[in-house]
């Protein structure tokens, strides 16, 4: 599954929203359990020091007998909470109130504190414990906070800040999805006009922001890029053209010589055919030579061309006398039902009626002795144009969208005894594009072809098109 680049900045979005919330709230939580622990500590330490002093203070007045009533006396002036035990070394209790006794004893080392974080009964103390050196007696005084209520504390806001991170996951996205929106928009832009480029809008570019961020920079890279390739491209058309022209003369030439020769009364019979071959090729290429010309020249003869307010039907009428005699030639008759009605349109005449030669051409060629071939000027609401069709051999669905490629043809092992070259639709399809206009194919295999041409009504207020 592919995603799409703003689906994947959101999603990294509200993960890493959600994941710094995580750490953000245990590092909350955390210190404020070590700033607690931190004060009870102290709390504790003095505690200890303070039951430490009155031990001293007793034993200064020789008072060391009745020591668990004083210490319980003692106990009250301890902070709120605190508690403590008093033993002696083979743990006999000089002192332990009744909550102390759930708070197991621990032991330090000599000499040193001891700090314990504990679980007991279902409750958590901090204890700190350390020997006391009382004149000749040792005492181990331990004392303990209860701190449960503070571990409950802590943790429901762990469980309120954690149960927020979705909310804030949920938030975050929809702000990610809504600001990487934002910024991929003008990629989107970028991606349309650039589809919309091909080689016969060579010279459309991409429009600047004027932000000169990294998505100005891209469109200026992928104008130079597309100014490369339209010299290239340029320099391509004028080679073929030049070509193309350079060879006109000498096929010329070459089929005339041959026909000049063939018009010689004594030559042997396979010097005639071999002449005629020369002839028929020649000919041959002269037609794909003049086809590679206009293609190749296309731009050029298009600048030259003028476009004038005609009549739909008058290409159609023009053609219609050339069309009918090039059909009689196989038996196929060419049907034309005119509209009643008169449609302007903006365009060239002579281009015009060579597209519709190209179209009649083909169906001729595609269609059996005997067919039948139909001639339409339509027109709508929005546009106007011309239906060609006929009931010839049809081309099948995959071809549909390949036939109007240059040099391709259908069905490629055939020869080019048929005379066509795979560039009519070509030419048709560039000759349509001045226009802009469109040209589009239905067709069934066996049952005939359909190709219809589609112009903008003309509208004489018009700006005449440009071509580009
Ligand atoms: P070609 O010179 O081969 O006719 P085109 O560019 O005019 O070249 O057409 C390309 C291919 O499209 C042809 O080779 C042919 O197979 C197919 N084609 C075009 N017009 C028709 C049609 N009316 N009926 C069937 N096939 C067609």
């Amino acid at each position: 599954m592919t995603l799409t680049i703003r689906t994947r900045l959101t999603i990294w979005y509200a993960s890493l929203v959600m994941l710094i919330l995580v750490v953000v709230c245990f590092g909350i939580v955390l210190s404020a359990r070590w700033g607690l622990r931190h004060a009870a500590d102290q709390e504790l330490t003095s505690g200890i020091d303070g039951v430490a002093a009155f031990l001293n203070h007793k034993l200064g007045m020789n008072d060391m007998g009745n020591l668990n009533e004083e210490l319980r006396e003692h106990s009250s002036l301890l902070p709120r909470g605190k508690m403590f035990r008093v033993t002696r070394p083979d743990r006999t209790v000089v002192y332990q109130p009744d909550m102390m006794a759930v708070v197991p004893p621990i032991v330090p080392d000599p000499d040193n504190l001891r700090k314990e974080s504990i679980e007991a009964k279902g409750r958590s103390y901090r204890t700190i414990s350390r020997f006391a050196k009382v004149g000749p007696y040792l005492f181990l005084i331990q004392v303990a906070v209860d701190q449960t209520e503070y571990q409950e504390l802590t943790t429901g806001l762990l469980w309120i800040l954690l149960l927020s991170v979705p909310v804030a996951g949920l938030l975050s996205a929809l702000a990610g999805y809504w600001m990487s929106g934002r910024v991929l928009s003008p990629i989107d832009q970028i991606t349309k006009t650039t589809n919309s480029i091909d080689a016969r809008s060579l010279s459309r570019r991409l429009p600047l922001l004027g932000t000169n961020d990294e998505l100005d920079q891209l469109s200026i890279t992928i104008n130079r890029m597309l100014d490369r390739i339209a010299t290239s491209y340029e320099r391509i058309e004028q080679f073929t053209g030049d070509a193309s022209h350079e060879l006109r003369t000498p096929v010329a030439l070459i089929r005339s010589n041959a026909e000049l020769l063939l018009m010689l009364g004594d030559i042997q019979p396979n010097v005639r055919n071999g002449l005629a071959d020369i002839i028929a090729e020649s000919a041959y290429m002269t037609g794909l030579i003049g086809d590679l010309l206009t293609l190749a020249r296309g731009a050029e003869e298009g600048k030259a061309s003028p476009m004038e307010l005609i009549e739909l039907a008058e290409p159609v009428r023009s053609i219609l006398d050339r069309a009918r005699s090039l059909a009689s030639t196989r038996d196929i008759t060419v049907e034309y039902a005119p509209l009643s009605q008169i449609v302007p349109i903006r365009g060239n005449q002579a281009m015009i009626e060579r597209v519709l030669m190209i179209l009649i051409d083909n169906a001729i060629r595609y269609t059996p002795p005997h067919g039948r071939i139909q001639l339409e000027t339509w027109v709508s609401e929005k546009g106007c144009g011309f239906l060609v069709s006929d009931n010839g051999i049809g081309i099948a669905p995959g071809d549909q969208n390949k036939i109007f490629e240059r040099f391709f043809r259908v069905d490629a092992a055939r020869t080019h005894g048929d005379g066509g070259y795979g560039l009519g639709l070509s030419i048709a399809k560039s000759l349509v594009d001045f226009h802009r206009g469109s040209i589009q194919v239905e067709s069934e295999l066996g049952q005939g072809s359909t190709f219809r041409i589609g112009f903008e009504r003309g509208d004489v207020t018009r700006q005449l098109p440009v071509y580009q």
